[in-house]
């Protein structure tokens, strides 16, 4: 069993039912298939064969949907970039990634006519028409050096037949390569195979109680892998029906909800801040949503609480990250969910905390979080050595630091390189930054080491408030209240926005490196 065989039985059992909604425009699960099958075969016949690999380089649309699971219906290996990175990282992962053919828009044609040069492996370009929502690009493709290699998505799939060549799908062949930012030197192709993807959306939807009942907003990026799983693979596994959603906005999110009465919400913390802060959202703007879920970085318990008591809903955590296709914990749906845990083991997964020696510690104490099971990736691209740096005697070791409770629930407690150590007492931001959080006028926090020539590292935090008034005195004296002297923010800075990626996650490095910059 893999994505694609589930999706056809999707299309049987659920036929006429809309598998997705944008704009306004219903796409049935009987047309998404026919639609698949087409685009596999115009790949077939453009001679892309089993194990090739193929860049979307798309935002989220129809177009990502159709050509993430053509193309793995025509074998090929599917590497989703950031459609906004720059040239440099979008070369980078072409070349790292040994792309043959890329999917993407027709207002990104310049960047790669620019790239042209540098691309000789490139051997299709699949132009996708800019969605009606999206500037037009105005360009003469003819004109431009890559158009030998130039083919238009619809004339492509208008041409082609529902019938492509049956490729034979198996486990452990690689579906997709996902470039993770990774902690340090440049991004690594983590290769998720369909075992992977379809457990990790299997075992995730059933944890989530994903039904056909369900209308999810696809609001995340779809080319990361939580939006992959958590808002395509798992609801169109369930013959749930996705809102696509092109680019995140509170009053977009708060009318598409109502519109048509969306189930599941799935959103990073940076997303529940923008809905919370929001000055047209109302308590019964979200009322029929059954679960919201929180994933890609720590939430914080304030924002959480906050949120859940304005909009009367339940906010449900997880944790993941690519290298797990991605998830490995959650707040379980029937049982308490506790503010400030990833939750427990989903099915078929198991999460270990160990020390430096790779052995299981105690409940309460901090060590390395450590995941096994069938979500596991196959290794990252062509580096073997960073492959056995990270799974070890079939334990995938996530680089976060965590604690698990008498009752198995965990906690991240940051990530390992995240730790700040001031005079020898390690100090964790994420915990710094609950404190920041849970004062009523600080909106964003984010707290990093910076080098002290006393202590060795020092505590700095960045903050943007709502209350104009607060005085970095002010937020100092709230932070001694609850938090040992040691943690305490030797300096604050207040900003009017914090750096984010595309994710919506916050970006700590940016800060510290514009500090060591200074
Ligand atoms: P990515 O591979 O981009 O999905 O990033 C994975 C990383 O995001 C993990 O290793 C964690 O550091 C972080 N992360 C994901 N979910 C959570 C969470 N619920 N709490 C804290 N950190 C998280």
């Amino acid at each position: 069993m893999n994505l694609l065989s589930q999706l056809s039985l999707s299309a049987q059992k659920y036929g006429g039912k809309p598998a997705f909604i944008f704009e306004g425009k219903e796409t049935s699960y009987g047309e998404l298939d026919v639609l698949i099958s087409k685009f596999a075969d115009s790949l077939q016949q453009l001679g892309v064969k089993k194990g090739d690999h193929l860049a979307l380089v798309l935002g989220n649309s129809p177009y990502f949907v159709i050509s993430l699971y053509g193309a793995m219906r025509a074998g090929a290996t599917v590497i989703p970039i950031n459609p906004i990175y720059t040239p440099d990282e979008i070369g980078y992962i072409l070349n790292n990634g040994d792309v043959k053919t890329i999917v993407t828009l027709d207002v990104l044609l310049p960047l790669f006519e620019k790239m042209n040069g540098v691309l000789p492996q490139v051997e299709h370009i699949i132009s996708c028409e800019t969605p009606p929502s999206e500037a037009k690009s105005g360009l003469d493709a003819s004109s431009l050096s890559i158009s030998p290699k130039l083919k238009s998505f619809t004339s492509i799939v208008a041409q082609a037949g529902a019938n492509p060549a049956e490729v034979t799908l198996e486990d452990d062949d690689t579906a997709v390569i996902l470039y993770t930012s990774g902690t340090t030197g440049k991004p690594k192709g983590a290769m998720l195979t369909h075992k992977n993807l379809y457990s990790n959306a299997r075992d995730v939807g059933s944890y989530l109680k994903m039904n056909d009942g369900d209308k999810v907003v696809a609001t995340l990026p779809m080319f990361h892998v939580f939006c992959l799983t958590v808002s395509l693979n798992a609801p169109l596994i369930s013959g749930a029906t996705l809102l696509i959603v092109p680019r995140f906005s509170p009053a977009e999110i708060f009318k598409l909800v109502k519109t048509y009465e969306a189930t599941v919400f799935a959103g990073v913390p940076t997303m529940y801040n923008f809905l919370l802060q929001h000055e047209g959202g109302d308590k019964e703007d979200l009322r029929t949503l059954r679960l919201c879920i929180s994933g890609g970085a720590s939430m914080p318990v304030a924002l959480l609480k906050g949120f859940e008591q304005k909009f009367n809903v339940v906010v449900s955590e997880g944790y993941g990250l690519s290298e797990a296709s991605p998830v490995t914990c959650f707040n379980p749906l029937d049982r308490p969910r506790k503010a400030g845990s990833i939750g427990t083991n989903i099915l078929n997964v198991e999460n270990k905390v160990v020390n430096e020696l790779g052995e299981e510690v105690p409940p309460g104490q901090v060590g390395e979080l450590i995941v096994k099971g069938p979500n596991v990736m196959k290794g990252y691209y062509n580096m073997p050595e960073e492959t056995a740096h990270t799974i070890r005697n079939g334990w995938l070791y996530t680089g976060d630091l965590a604690t698990m409770d008498e009752e198995g629930y965990f906690t991240i407690v940051d990530r390992k390189k995240d730790m700040v150590i001031v005079g020898g007492y390690n100090v964790y931001p994420r915990e710094v930054e609950e404190v920041l959080y849970s004062h009523p006028g600080v909106v964003e926090a984010a707290v990093v080491g910076v080098p002290d020539p006393n202590q060795g590292e020092a505590v700095k935090c960045f903050v943007v408030v709502k209350d104009k008034l607060l005085t970095e005195e002010g937020l100092k004296a709230h932070c001694r209240e609850h938090l040992a002297k040691y943690k305490v923010p030797g300096s604050i800075e207040f900003l009017e926005e914090l750096p984010k990626n595309t994710t919506g996650k916050i970006l700590r490095r940016a800060l510290k490196d514009q500090v060591l910059q200074k």
